[in-house]
Protein backbone atom coordinates (compact mmCIF):
# COMPACT_ATOMS: atom_id res chain seq x y z
CA UNK A 1 0.00 0.00 0.00
CA UNK A 2 1.38 3.37 -0.87
CA UNK A 3 0.82 5.84 2.30
CA UNK A 4 -0.13 8.95 -0.07
CA UNK A 5 -2.81 11.19 1.23
CA UNK A 6 -5.89 11.88 -0.94
CA UNK A 7 -7.98 15.04 -0.53
CA UNK A 8 -11.42 16.13 -2.86
CA UNK A 9 -12.08 19.35 -4.32
CA UNK A 10 -13.95 20.87 -6.70
CA UNK A 11 -11.44 23.11 -8.75
CA UNK A 12 -7.93 22.60 -9.01
CA UNK A 13 -5.68 25.14 -10.21
CA UNK A 14 -2.20 24.19 -11.22
CA UNK A 15 -0.37 27.13 -11.62
CA UNK A 16 0.79 30.31 -10.22
CA UNK A 17 1.49 33.06 -13.21
CA UNK A 18 -1.49 35.62 -13.71
CA UNK A 19 -3.50 32.50 -15.85
CA UNK A 20 -3.85 30.77 -12.15
CA UNK A 21 -4.32 33.66 -10.25
CA UNK A 22 -7.12 35.20 -12.59
CA UNK A 23 -8.11 31.79 -12.48
CA UNK A 24 -8.36 31.57 -8.52
CA UNK A 25 -9.59 35.05 -7.72
CA UNK A 26 -12.95 34.51 -10.55
CA UNK A 27 -13.16 30.82 -8.84
CA UNK A 28 -13.00 32.10 -5.35
CA UNK A 29 -15.35 34.55 -5.71
CA UNK A 30 -17.84 32.20 -7.65
CA UNK A 31 -17.89 29.98 -4.38
CA UNK A 32 -15.82 27.38 -5.79
CA UNK A 33 -13.12 27.22 -3.37
CA UNK A 34 -10.52 26.82 -5.60
CA UNK A 35 -7.46 24.95 -4.51
CA UNK A 36 -4.10 26.08 -6.27
CA UNK A 37 -0.59 24.89 -6.78
CA UNK A 38 1.96 27.11 -7.36
CA UNK A 39 5.12 24.86 -9.49
CA UNK A 40 8.18 25.26 -9.02
CA UNK A 41 8.21 29.52 -9.78
CA UNK A 42 5.56 30.78 -7.49
CA UNK A 43 4.57 33.55 -9.62
CA UNK A 44 5.49 32.27 -13.05
CA UNK A 45 7.57 33.90 -15.61
CA UNK A 46 6.91 38.12 -14.38
CA UNK A 47 8.94 37.13 -11.01
CA UNK A 48 11.93 37.16 -13.65
CA UNK A 49 11.73 40.21 -15.22
CA UNK A 50 12.17 44.19 -14.49
CA UNK A 51 9.73 46.69 -15.24
CA UNK A 52 6.17 45.68 -17.10
CA UNK A 53 4.99 48.68 -19.25
CA UNK A 54 1.99 46.87 -20.95
CA UNK A 55 -0.41 45.67 -17.95
CA UNK A 56 -2.98 47.98 -17.54
CA UNK A 57 -3.94 49.89 -14.40
CA UNK A 58 -0.67 50.68 -14.00
CA UNK A 59 0.10 54.12 -15.37
CA UNK A 60 3.68 54.48 -14.18
CA UNK A 61 4.66 50.78 -15.11
CA UNK A 62 5.42 48.25 -12.51
CA UNK A 63 8.04 45.87 -11.07
CA UNK A 64 6.78 41.96 -12.66
CA UNK A 65 7.69 39.57 -9.39
CA UNK A 66 5.55 43.26 -7.12
CA UNK A 67 2.35 42.93 -9.74
CA UNK A 68 2.27 39.09 -9.06
CA UNK A 69 2.61 39.92 -5.28
CA UNK A 70 -0.56 41.48 -5.93
CA UNK A 71 -1.97 38.88 -7.86
CA UNK A 72 -1.63 36.23 -5.39
CA UNK A 73 -2.60 38.51 -2.55
CA UNK A 74 -5.58 39.40 -4.28
CA UNK A 75 -6.48 35.61 -5.06
CA UNK A 76 -6.11 35.28 -1.25
CA UNK A 77 -8.26 37.35 -0.11
CA UNK A 78 -11.31 36.27 -2.39
CA UNK A 79 -10.38 33.00 -0.35
CA UNK A 80 -7.99 30.79 -2.98
CA UNK A 81 -6.33 28.31 -1.14
CA UNK A 82 -2.91 28.61 -2.57
CA UNK A 83 -0.38 26.04 -1.61
CA UNK A 84 3.55 25.63 -2.79
CA UNK A 85 3.84 22.13 -4.44
CA UNK A 86 4.32 20.67 -7.91
CA UNK A 87 2.00 18.85 -9.69
CA UNK A 88 3.79 15.66 -10.61
CA UNK A 89 1.50 13.35 -12.68
CA UNK A 90 -1.93 13.39 -13.60
CA UNK A 91 -5.29 10.62 -14.79
CA UNK A 92 -7.80 12.06 -16.68
CA UNK A 93 -9.29 9.06 -17.44
CA UNK A 94 -12.24 9.34 -15.16
CA UNK A 95 -14.26 11.80 -13.45
CA UNK A 96 -12.89 13.00 -10.45
CA UNK A 97 -9.66 13.73 -12.51
CA UNK A 98 -6.53 12.98 -10.45
CA UNK A 99 -3.39 14.89 -9.49
CA UNK A 100 -0.61 13.91 -7.85
CA UNK A 101 1.38 16.46 -5.97
CA UNK A 102 5.29 16.48 -5.13
CA UNK A 103 4.50 12.54 -6.33
CA UNK A 104 2.92 12.02 -2.73
CA UNK A 105 -0.02 14.08 -2.64
CA UNK A 106 -3.12 12.77 -4.55
CA UNK A 107 -5.77 15.56 -5.38
CA UNK A 108 -9.19 14.64 -6.43
CA UNK A 109 -10.79 17.11 -8.60
CA UNK A 110 -14.28 17.88 -10.43
CA UNK A 111 -12.50 19.96 -12.47
CA UNK A 112 -9.16 20.97 -13.20
CA UNK A 113 -7.90 24.46 -15.01
CA UNK A 114 -3.79 24.30 -16.03
CA UNK A 115 -1.94 27.29 -15.64
CA UNK A 116 1.57 25.66 -16.13
CA UNK A 117 3.08 28.45 -18.27
CA UNK A 118 5.91 27.75 -20.29
CA UNK A 119 10.41 27.43 -19.60
CA UNK A 120 12.83 28.65 -21.42
CA UNK A 121 14.77 26.64 -24.26
CA UNK A 122 18.20 25.99 -24.60
CA UNK A 123 20.44 26.12 -27.71
CA UNK A 124 21.62 22.63 -26.48
CA UNK A 125 25.16 22.77 -27.24
CA UNK A 126 27.35 20.57 -24.92
CA UNK A 127 29.32 23.64 -23.37
CA UNK A 128 25.91 25.56 -22.73
CA UNK A 129 25.07 22.61 -20.67
CA UNK A 130 28.11 22.23 -18.79
CA UNK A 131 28.95 25.83 -17.92
CA UNK A 132 25.03 26.28 -17.10
CA UNK A 133 25.18 28.39 -13.55
CA UNK A 134 28.73 28.80 -14.07
CA UNK A 135 28.03 31.71 -16.77
CA UNK A 136 25.66 30.33 -18.52
CA UNK A 137 22.42 31.88 -17.65
CA UNK A 138 18.51 32.07 -19.73
CA UNK A 139 17.35 34.99 -17.07
CA UNK A 140 19.19 38.51 -17.36
CA UNK A 141 17.59 39.66 -15.20
CA UNK A 142 18.14 37.30 -12.53
CA UNK A 143 22.03 36.94 -13.17
CA UNK A 144 23.04 40.07 -14.82
CA UNK A 145 24.29 41.60 -11.34
CA UNK A 146 26.93 39.12 -11.43
CA UNK A 147 28.43 40.50 -14.41
CA UNK A 148 28.59 44.05 -13.91
CA UNK A 149 31.22 45.91 -15.85
CA UNK A 150 32.13 42.73 -17.61
CA UNK A 151 31.29 42.08 -21.35
CA UNK A 152 28.61 39.00 -21.69
CA UNK A 153 26.94 37.49 -24.96
CA UNK A 154 23.22 36.66 -25.48
CA UNK A 155 21.58 35.06 -27.92
CA UNK A 156 18.12 35.54 -29.91
CA UNK A 157 16.69 38.31 -31.62
CA UNK A 158 12.65 38.42 -30.03
CA UNK A 159 11.71 41.00 -27.80
CA UNK A 160 13.00 39.06 -24.73
CA UNK A 161 16.37 38.83 -26.22
CA UNK A 162 15.74 42.84 -27.08
CA UNK A 163 14.89 43.37 -23.31
CA UNK A 164 17.25 41.78 -22.26
CA UNK A 165 20.41 43.40 -24.19
CA UNK A 166 18.94 46.27 -22.90
CA UNK A 167 18.79 45.51 -19.63
CA UNK A 168 22.35 43.99 -19.61
CA UNK A 169 23.98 46.82 -21.39
CA UNK A 170 23.05 48.69 -18.51
CA UNK A 171 24.85 46.51 -16.35
CA UNK A 172 28.24 45.62 -18.30
CA UNK A 173 30.37 46.89 -20.54
CA UNK A 174 29.70 45.55 -23.69
CA UNK A 175 27.00 42.77 -24.89
CA UNK A 176 27.60 40.81 -28.21
CA UNK A 177 23.96 40.04 -29.54
CA UNK A 178 23.80 36.83 -31.45
CA UNK A 179 21.68 36.71 -34.07
CA UNK A 180 20.59 33.93 -36.43
CA UNK A 181 19.16 35.62 -39.60
CA UNK A 182 19.93 39.06 -40.91
CA UNK A 183 17.10 40.42 -39.12
CA UNK A 184 15.09 40.50 -35.78
CA UNK A 185 11.73 39.24 -34.86
CA UNK A 186 11.73 41.66 -31.47
CA UNK A 187 9.03 44.51 -32.02
CA UNK A 188 10.40 47.77 -34.16
CA UNK A 189 10.82 49.54 -30.91
CA UNK A 190 12.42 46.70 -29.40
CA UNK A 191 15.05 46.95 -32.32
CA UNK A 192 15.42 50.50 -32.45
CA UNK A 193 16.26 50.76 -29.01
CA UNK A 194 18.78 47.73 -29.27
CA UNK A 195 20.63 49.23 -32.73
CA UNK A 196 20.97 52.57 -30.86
CA UNK A 197 22.53 51.22 -27.47
CA UNK A 198 26.13 52.17 -28.00
CA UNK A 199 27.27 49.27 -26.09
CA UNK A 200 25.47 46.24 -27.60
CA UNK A 201 27.09 44.65 -30.72
CA UNK A 202 24.91 42.49 -33.04
CA UNK A 203 26.61 39.84 -34.57
CA UNK A 204 23.97 39.19 -37.57
CA UNK A 205 23.38 35.75 -39.48
CA UNK A 206 25.90 33.72 -36.72
CA UNK A 207 25.46 31.18 -34.56
CA UNK A 208 27.41 30.22 -31.29
CA UNK A 209 29.44 27.44 -31.90
CA UNK A 210 30.68 26.74 -28.80
CA UNK A 211 31.12 28.55 -25.48
CA UNK A 212 34.73 29.14 -24.42
CA UNK A 213 35.77 27.71 -20.42
CA UNK A 214 36.60 25.09 -18.61
CA UNK A 215 35.17 25.77 -15.24
CA UNK A 216 33.04 28.98 -15.83
CA UNK A 217 32.44 31.18 -19.59
CA UNK A 218 35.55 32.79 -20.60
CA UNK A 219 34.61 33.35 -24.11
CA UNK A 220 32.31 32.53 -27.06
CA UNK A 221 33.07 30.85 -30.34
CA UNK A 222 30.55 32.79 -32.99
CA UNK A 223 30.52 31.54 -36.79
CA UNK A 224 29.35 33.47 -39.29
CA UNK A 225 26.98 31.22 -41.59
CA UNK A 226 27.06 33.42 -44.68
CA UNK A 227 30.71 33.30 -44.69
CA UNK A 228 31.72 30.33 -42.48
CA UNK A 229 34.06 32.16 -40.66
CA UNK A 230 33.91 31.90 -36.63
CA UNK A 231 35.47 34.46 -34.37
CA UNK A 232 36.62 33.59 -30.47
CA UNK A 233 35.64 36.41 -28.15
CA UNK A 234 36.12 36.83 -24.18
CA UNK A 235 33.26 37.21 -22.33
CA UNK A 236 31.86 36.26 -18.63
CA UNK A 237 28.28 36.11 -19.36
CA UNK A 238 26.49 33.19 -21.83
CA UNK A 239 22.46 34.72 -21.88
CA UNK A 240 20.22 32.20 -23.89
CA UNK A 241 16.74 34.37 -25.20
CA UNK A 242 15.79 31.91 -27.88
CA UNK A 243 11.86 31.71 -26.57
CA UNK A 244 9.61 29.38 -24.21
CA UNK A 245 8.62 25.62 -24.22
CA UNK A 246 5.10 24.69 -22.61
CA UNK A 247 5.18 23.10 -19.31
CA UNK A 248 2.64 20.32 -20.83
CA UNK A 249 5.03 17.48 -20.20
CA UNK A 250 2.53 15.77 -17.80
CA UNK A 251 -0.33 16.14 -19.64
CA UNK A 252 1.04 14.35 -22.45
CA UNK A 253 -1.69 11.21 -23.29
CA UNK A 254 -4.13 13.21 -21.70
CA UNK A 255 -4.95 16.23 -22.95
CA UNK A 256 -4.90 17.04 -27.12
CA UNK A 257 -1.40 19.26 -27.76
CA UNK A 258 -0.09 20.75 -30.98
CA UNK A 259 3.52 19.31 -32.39
CA UNK A 260 5.83 21.92 -30.03
CA UNK A 261 3.42 20.83 -26.80
CA UNK A 262 0.90 23.77 -26.55
CA UNK A 263 -2.37 22.62 -25.12
CA UNK A 264 -5.18 22.84 -27.52
CA UNK A 265 -8.34 24.48 -26.71
CA UNK A 266 -11.47 24.65 -28.53
CA UNK A 267 -11.27 28.53 -29.92
CA UNK A 268 -12.89 30.78 -27.76
CA UNK A 269 -13.01 29.07 -24.95
CA UNK A 270 -10.66 27.49 -22.17
CA UNK A 271 -11.54 23.77 -23.37
CA UNK A 272 -9.60 21.13 -23.74
CA UNK A 273 -10.45 17.52 -25.39
CA UNK A 274 -11.07 16.49 -22.05
CA UNK A 275 -15.00 17.30 -20.29
CA UNK A 276 -13.96 19.51 -16.73
CA UNK A 277 -10.44 20.41 -18.23
CA UNK A 278 -9.66 23.50 -18.85
CA UNK A 279 -6.03 25.60 -19.88
CA UNK A 280 -5.14 29.00 -19.81
CA UNK A 281 -2.15 31.30 -20.27
CA UNK A 282 1.26 30.32 -21.74
CA UNK A 283 0.79 26.71 -21.94
CA UNK A 284 -2.24 26.95 -24.66
CA UNK A 285 -0.87 30.73 -26.21
CA UNK A 286 2.00 30.35 -28.88
CA UNK A 287 0.93 33.61 -30.41
CA UNK A 288 0.06 36.48 -27.63
CA UNK A 289 2.04 34.88 -24.74
CA UNK A 290 0.88 38.19 -22.82
CA UNK A 291 0.39 38.54 -19.35
CA UNK A 292 -2.92 40.55 -19.83
CA UNK A 293 -3.98 37.66 -22.18
CA UNK A 294 -2.74 35.35 -19.63
CA UNK A 295 -5.03 36.72 -16.92
CA UNK A 296 -7.86 37.11 -19.36
CA UNK A 297 -7.40 33.08 -20.52
CA UNK A 298 -7.69 32.89 -16.51
CA UNK A 299 -11.04 34.10 -16.12
CA UNK A 300 -12.59 32.73 -18.93
CA UNK A 301 -10.89 29.38 -17.81
CA UNK A 302 -13.03 29.97 -13.92
CA UNK A 303 -16.37 31.06 -16.01
CA UNK A 304 -15.96 27.93 -18.14
CA UNK A 305 -15.45 25.35 -14.83
CA UNK A 306 -18.27 27.47 -13.21
CA UNK A 307 -20.52 26.74 -15.53
CA UNK A 308 -19.55 23.26 -16.19
CA UNK A 309 -19.52 22.22 -12.52
CA UNK A 310 -23.08 23.68 -11.89
CA UNK A 311 -24.16 21.99 -15.54
CA UNK A 312 -23.79 19.18 -13.36
CA UNK A 313 -24.99 20.60 -10.17
CA UNK A 314 -21.54 20.16 -8.28
CA UNK A 315 -21.72 23.98 -7.18
P1 LIG B 1 10.32 34.54 -29.72
O1 LIG B 1 9.84 33.17 -30.06
O2 LIG B 1 9.51 35.72 -30.13
O3 LIG B 1 11.77 34.74 -30.31
C1 LIG B 1 12.76 33.77 -30.18
C2 LIG B 1 14.00 34.27 -30.86
O4 LIG B 1 15.05 33.34 -30.64
C3 LIG B 1 13.84 34.44 -32.36
O5 LIG B 1 14.48 35.60 -32.78
C4 LIG B 1 14.51 33.20 -32.90
O6 LIG B 1 15.13 33.41 -34.16
C5 LIG B 1 15.60 32.96 -31.89
N1 LIG B 1 15.98 31.55 -31.82
C6 LIG B 1 15.17 30.47 -31.62
N2 LIG B 1 15.89 29.34 -31.58
C7 LIG B 1 17.18 29.70 -31.77
C8 LIG B 1 18.39 28.98 -31.82
N3 LIG B 1 18.42 27.65 -31.66
N4 LIG B 1 19.52 29.68 -32.04
C9 LIG B 1 19.51 31.01 -32.17
N5 LIG B 1 18.40 31.75 -32.12
C10 LIG B 1 17.24 31.10 -31.91
O7 LIG B 1 10.53 34.51 -28.13
P2 LIG B 1 10.62 35.69 -27.10
O8 LIG B 1 10.86 35.00 -25.82
O9 LIG B 1 11.55 36.73 -27.50
O10 LIG B 1 9.15 36.33 -27.07
C11 LIG B 1 8.01 35.52 -26.81
C12 LIG B 1 6.75 36.38 -26.91
O11 LIG B 1 6.70 37.32 -25.82
C13 LIG B 1 6.70 37.20 -28.18
O12 LIG B 1 5.37 37.27 -28.62
C14 LIG B 1 7.16 38.57 -27.72
O13 LIG B 1 6.68 39.60 -28.53
C15 LIG B 1 6.61 38.65 -26.31
N6 LIG B 1 7.40 39.55 -25.45
C16 LIG B 1 6.97 40.82 -25.30
C17 LIG B 1 7.67 41.69 -24.50
C18 LIG B 1 7.14 43.06 -24.34
O14 LIG B 1 6.16 43.41 -25.00
N7 LIG B 1 7.71 43.89 -23.50
C19 LIG B 1 8.91 41.31 -23.82
C20 LIG B 1 9.29 39.95 -24.08
C21 LIG B 1 8.56 39.12 -24.88
P3 LIG B 1 14.28 33.60 -35.52
O15 LIG B 1 13.74 34.99 -35.44
O16 LIG B 1 15.30 33.41 -36.55
O17 LIG B 1 13.22 32.55 -35.49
Amino acid sequence: MSNETTERVHVLIIGSGPAGYTAAIYAARANMKPVLYQGIQPGGQLTITTEVENYPGFPDGVQGPEMMVHFEKQAARMGADIRYGLATKVDFSQQPYKVWIDDEKLIEADAVIICTGASAKWLGIESEQRLNGFGVSACAVCDGFFFRGKEVAIVGAGDTAAEEALYLSKLCSTVLMIVRRDQMRASKVMQDRVLNAPNIKVYWNSVTDEVLGEHKVEGVRIKNTQTNESVEVPISGFFVAIGHKPNSDIFQGWIDMDETGYIKTIPGTSKTNVEGVFAAGDVQDKNYRQAVTAAGSGCMAALDAERYLSAKGIV
